[in-house]
């Protein structure tokens, strides 16, 4: 988001025995601490009392193979986009409708970053950690993870230490193209490659999207509400052309951007925040906010949401606190 922050502390990581160190001296201290990957889901505090550690890990390797799939292993300072973009160099196909999804690799499962009706648990083998706790290293299976909808086991367990992931990656392509951005692109699934899919999923993002290295942006700020088909058919008598996507029997996913963008809110600004004007899920720093204006911002859109439809959006983005 490019908010002002400065940290007390901050350690860049390179390599296992360092992390050892650092977490021998974070429980001993008993320090407060976060990890830093590239930064592109956080919304920093003005001054934070603790120690940053920023993961550059680097690396990637393929463990295993077999007719059907390939384990690679990636570790968590890796930016996403280019292993993505490795991967489909190798013909190690699933990750193409994550493209040029900013960060790092190892904030990959902590959201369970998706996009485009593709989430990177389903394609997560296991999960190398650090457990600060205990002082060990750990190797969670996916059923470890708890992953849900842009969510896992890490938004909650703060002592464990992604150091790297192990994906299972298909060696055939099975494009997934449901959503309808790229089904105006690719029609036929037997004729495109995964790379002709990413390089439409890139082309997409870049069209609707702001390029956080030059306006600052945390992507979608809140998550898409999930609510119950009784409540669904209420807000629909109200607006006939709301979008509503299945979830299961009881509930359905209903879209934060457009309800948004119906109160008129596209390019809305307060103080150096806005609405980005094309897609009103997406919230820009015009200058040089701090986190308290952009939380204050969040609530007057949250506000506006719950007396128009009385839905709750809950933020997206990790919020990291003073103290
Ligand atoms: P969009 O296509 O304008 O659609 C709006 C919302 O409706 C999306 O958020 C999506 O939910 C849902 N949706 C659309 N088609 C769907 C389908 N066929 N089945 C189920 N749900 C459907 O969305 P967009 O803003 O351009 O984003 C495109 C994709 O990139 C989305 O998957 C979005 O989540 C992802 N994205 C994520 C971030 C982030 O920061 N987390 C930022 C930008 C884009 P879902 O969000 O559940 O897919």
């Amino acid at each position: 988001m490019r908010l002002r922050a400065t940290a007390t502390d901050f350690i860049e990581l390179f390599n296992l025995k360092d992390l050892v160190a650092i977490g021998g001296y974070l429980k001993d201290t008993k320090c407060r601490y976060f990890v830093l990957g590239g930064g592109s889901n956080v919304l920093l505090p003005e001054i934070y009392n603790g120690l940053v550690i920023h993961n550059s890990l680097n690396g990637v390797d393929k463990i295993a193979e077999d007719e059907d799939y390939v384990i690679v292993e990636a570790m968590a300072g890796e930016i996403w986009d280019e292993f993505v973009s490795y991967t489909l160099a190798n013909d190690w196909f699933g990750l193409e409708n994550l493209s040029l999804i900013p960060g790092s690799v190892g904030a990959a499962p902590i959201q369970n970053i998706g996009a485009y009706g593709a989430e990177v648990g389903d394609f997560i083998e296991y999960v190398k950690i650090f457990d600060i706790v205990d002082q060990s290293f750990k190797q969670l299976k996916p059923q470890d993870c708890n992953f849900s909808y842009r969510n896992s086991v890490f938004k909650v367990k703060h002592n464990y230490i992604v150091i790297a992931v192990g994906f299972k990656l298909l060696k055939k392509a099975n494009l997934n193209i449901k959503y309808a951005d790229i089904a105006q692109y690719i029609k036929n699934t037997t004729e495109a490659t995964a790379l002709d899919l990413r390089n439409c999923i890139i082309k997409i993002r870049q069209a609707k999207l702001p390029d956080p290295k030059f306006i600052g942006n945390v992507g979608s700020f809140f998550h898409n509400p999930i609510i119950t088909r009784q409540d669904v058919l209420f807000l629909k008598q109200r607006y006939e052309d709301l979008p509503v996507y299945d979830i299961d029997d009881k509930f359905v996913k209903i879209s934060a951007g457009w309800l948004i963008d119906k109160l008129g809110l596209k390019g809305y600004q307060k103080n150096s925040i806005s609405v980005y004007e094309k897609q009103a899920l997406v919230f820009i720093n015009n200058g040089e906010s701090t986190q308290t204006e952009v939380l204050t911002f969040a609530k007057f859109i949250q506000d506006m949401v719950k007396s128009t439809y009385n839905i709750d959006l809950t933020i997206e983005p990790i919020i990291v606190s003073k103290d």
